[in-house]
């Protein structure tokens, strides 16, 4: 795994990524990543240069009462965990354009009407966190963060603050491992290895995951959350 090239700074040269850094932890966040948005179409990053991903641990505790079905503790939890990074994300955009950098916080489960896609996001936060260099796309098309796994929440800011950034990911290290395939009552894993600019489609069936949700577990959280393809991944368990 490439290290995030903020590690291998002396504290002189990233002063602006450690005033970030120092009021997220103070918040709670787990990590934070930044990352070079520069490459991708400048509608998909509405125009800024720089993400930052924030990062938040899932609980274990809670994630391992899931067996079959998602928990009404887990739901609680998910969207307890969103909150806790929209209000982080919030801050770090009020200090950004306190300081004359103005930008956009996406917020964790932010939606968008999109004809094509009806399950896609305002910017993918994944999209972020792989260019940040915290963890690769799994097989199902799931963030994988190298230390946590899929056992993470998080949420983005696009700016043109000047940070030093991450070195992507550009390899999945699944490996040979299809837990997750096996684990999804949907079969909506489609069981490939994630090359960057992969279709997510290529991955993962998004409605059939959504469908299933809706019809197995509406009487938890109205069917929102599901978790068995984030519990059965080995990494972070
Ligand atoms: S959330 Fe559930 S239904 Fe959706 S892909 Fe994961 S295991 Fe399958
Ligand atoms: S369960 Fe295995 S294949 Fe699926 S995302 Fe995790 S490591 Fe990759």
């Amino acid at each position: 795994m490439k290290k995030n090239k903020c590690n291998n700074l002396s504290s002189q040269q990233k002063p602006y990524n450690q005033r970030i850094i120092r009021l997220v932890q103070a918040m709670g966040a787990t990590e934070i990543g930044f990352s070079d948005l520069s490459m991708l179409p400048v509608k998909k990053r509405m125009g800024f240069k720089r993400g930052i991903s924030v990062i938040i641990k899932l609980s274990n505790g809670i994630l391992n009462q899931i067996e079959d079905e998602p928990t009404q503790t887990y739901f609680n939890h998910y969207r307890s965990v969103n909150r806790l990074i929209d209000d982080i994300c919030l801050r770090i955009l009020l200090e950004l354009e306190a300081d004359g950098y103005p930008g956009v916080a996406i917020a964790t489960s932010q939606s968008v009407s999109d004809p094509k896609d009806q399950f896609t996001g305002a910017f993918q936060h994944k999209t972020a966190a792989v260019l940040s260099g915290l963890g690769w796309i799994g097989r199902s098309a799931l963030f994988i963060h190298q230390r946590y796994g899929p056992r993470v929440r998080m949420g983005t800011i696009l700016t043109n603050a000047p940070l030093i950034v991450g070195e992507p990911v550009t390899e999945s290290a699944c490996g040979s491992c299809r837990a997750c395939v096996k684990a999804c009552p949907a079969m909506a894993i489609e069981g490939r290895i994630w090359e960057p600019g992969m279709p997510r489609n290529e991955l993962y069936d998004a409605y059939s995951c959504s469908q299933h949700m809706k019809e197995a577990f509406h009487h938890i959280g109205r069917g929102v959350v599901c978790g068995l393809c984030v519990v059965a991944c080995p990494i972070g368990k």
